[in-house]
């Protein structure tokens, strides 16, 4: 590719708004281009990374015997009545209607259509067992859109789904998947961790979230130091049993109505120093001495707005609150007000952070609660659902003791046993002639996701290092001052099409600019090997090599710099 053809769009100013580095670099080396919240074009630079993830994705999904099928992103409304789940969704489904008055989805994921579809596709268990994948965009209007393509409202997955006549060969595939995931993060050069996941909502018995590991990640794993062991925080298993909170009415003695309270009085009140934002916190030991208290704020909020006290902010007492206590408590709740945040105060070490980042799910799953422990000189709060270990505890295998890391979920898999052929009438004639309802696995991939999960893992203070596999392109030619001499161009030109021509894809910098520039834009997006020429180069014969990675410079002779790439 010739950059004077091509779109490059890079910048050189980190920008704003753009919270996570994968983020800003993606907007810097011209991925992608926000058109309003949650909704990116991919430009070129960053299809050719997404193209690449998706031919990863398909090789091994081809290969653990799955087939590509399409289908549609609008999907009826009848078939998620059908499912149960036109109602228990929630607002992450974007729901609309045609000119006809139906109602309709934006497919957030497909497990109506592919049940719809297989149960007029297959009727006999000689058919099976059967596994169908689409790499397809999908739509969820999530509450937060951030971090760039990282949680966007549409992206692309890959989303597979198996079919069975028993659990047994349900498990088969399972495995077969879960070493196909593997295959594929492993060959992207990523490194990962599979985690033993929560079923959620979509319901079902097994699971596993695949896991990209970077500090920036939401999520947090919680794993043995000494075995393979290794969960989400919401499924992390603790050997010992905990700690029961002190009954609502006594937690009621610090704060003791769910009335308003602003900020600036809980700060006065408890003497609290704001300080710090953390994404995740783990809370131990409630007492009776030190209740949990939940901070919730309402509406979007950053630290310096909750100190300006610029929300409505109500403090509640808390305990094993669902999404229904926790709305009845501060009175509001999804639909009635917007999204409800949860914020939380806690003191560690002597020092308070401010909880966020966990606002969406909160009332929606019911699941993240936080609470506060109000005496300093206590230890930690217990928590009581989805917070269950702590670290340098016992793991559930008896081997070694939680550590824990922060993840991007790339991947997840689910056995969804017979959940939606029930419901849906999914069923085929066994061997007997007797109808049974097909066991089912689903498989997602976050495509979109992983190209902003690889750049979080990959990248240094001048740019993208992306895995060889991944990157835009492979080599980048530089030439210095082409357009002033005749024999710079002349090689540069011959380097470009036996480079080419050799299967390589190069990045020919071909405009007029200072060699700096295009060398900037070159490590910006992360090119793994760049070949410089200059008049001094030709006179020595020998190319200038530089790798991205190693930062290691050397001379090629002319004649080598094929077999040398290779
Ligand atoms: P998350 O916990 O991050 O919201 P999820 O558990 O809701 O993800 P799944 O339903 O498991 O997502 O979907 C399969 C995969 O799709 C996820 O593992 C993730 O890689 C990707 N994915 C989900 N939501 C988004 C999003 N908003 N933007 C980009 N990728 C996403
Ligand atoms: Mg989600
Ligand atoms: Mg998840
Ligand atoms: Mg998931």
């Amino acid at each position: 590719m010739r950059v004077s053809n091509y779109l490059l769009s890079t910048q050189k100013e980190t920008p704003a708004n753009a919270e996570v580095v994968s983020h800003q670099l993606m907007l810097r080396a011209g991925f992608i281009r926000r058109n309003a919240s949650g909704l990116y074009s991919w430009l070129p630079n960053g299809l050719r990374v997404l193209r690449k993830v998706e031919a990863i994705v398909r090789e091994e999904m081809n290969k653990a015997g799955a087939i590509e099928i399409l289908m549609p992103l609008v999907q009826p409304a009848d078939l998620w009545t059908e499912s149960g789940r036109w109602d228990k969704f929630g607002p992450e489904l974007l729901r609309f209607e045609d000119r006809h008055n139906r109602d309709f989805v934006l497919g957030p994921t497909h497990e109506e259509v592919i049940t719809d579809l297989m149960r007029k596709e297959i009727s006999s268990y000689k058919q099976l067992p059967l596994s169908l994948y689409q790499v397809q965009t999908k739509f969820r209007d999530e509450v937060r859109p951030r971090f760039g393509v990282m949680r966007s409202r549409e992206f692309l997955m890959k989303d597979a789904y198996s079919f069975h006549l028993s659990q047994e060969c349900m498990d088969e595939t399972y495995t077969k998947m879960h070493h196909a995931y593997s295959n594929i993060f492993s060959r992207m050069g990523l490194a990962f961790r599979p985690v033993i996941a929560d079923t959620g909502s979509i319901g079902g018995s097994a699971s596993h979230e695949f896991h990209v590991l970077a500090n920036s990640g939401e999520d947090l794993i919680a794993y043995s130091t000494a075995s393979d062991y290794a969960a989400n925080i919401e499924k992390a298993q603790s050997p010992q049993p905990t700690t029961t909170l002190a009954p609502a009415s006594q937690q009621m003695s610090l704060v003791d109505t769910p009335n308003a309270k602003t900020i600036a009085e809980l700060v006065e009140q408890f003497d609290l120093d704001i300080t710090k934002t953390v994404k995740t916190l783990i809370v131990r030991g409630a007492t009776e001495k030190a209740p949990l208290v939940a901070l919730v704020v309402r509406g979007d909020h950053e630290l310096n707005e909750l100190k300006a006290d610029k929300h409505e902010l109500v403090a509640a007492p808390l305990e094993f609150a669902t999404d229904g206590e926790i709305s009845d408590a501060v009175g509001a709740g999804p639909g009635s007000i917007g999204p409800v945040e949860l914020a939380m105060p806690i003191i560690i070490d002597n020092d308070v952070a401010v909880m966020s980042d966990f606002a969406a799910g909160a009332n929606q799953e019911g699941k993240h609660l936080f609470g506060i422990n109000w005496e300093r000189d206590l230890p930690m709060a217990q928590s009581m659902d989805l917070r269950n270990v702590i670290e340098g505890e016992a793991t559930p295998d008896g081997k070694g003791t939680y550590a824990f890391a922060r993840g991007i979920e790339v991947g997840h898999i689910f056995q969804l046993g017979t959940n939606y052929s029930k419901v849906m009438g999914a069923t085929v004639l066994d061997e007997n002639g007797k109808a049974k309802e097909m066991h089912m696995g689903c498989y997602g991939i976050g495509v979109s996701r992983i190209v902003a999960a690889a750049i979080e893992q990959n990248h240094d203070d001048r740019g993208m290092m992306l895995p060889e596999k991944l990157a835009p392109f492979t080599v980048g030619i530089l030439p210095m001052n082409m357009h002033k001499s005749h024999r710079v161009k002349e090689m540069a030109e011959q380097l470009y099409s036996d480079l080419v021509e050799a299967g390589f894809e190069v990045l020919f910098d071909d405009r007029k600019e200072r060699a700096g520039v295009m060398f900037n834009d070159m490590e910006l997006i992360g090119l793994p090997h760049v070949v410089v020429i200059g008049d001094r180069n030709i006179d020595a014969g020998v190319f200038e090599y530089k790798n991205r990675r190693s930062g290691e410079k050397q001379e090629v002779p002319f004649a080598e710099i094929v077999s040398f790439l290779k």
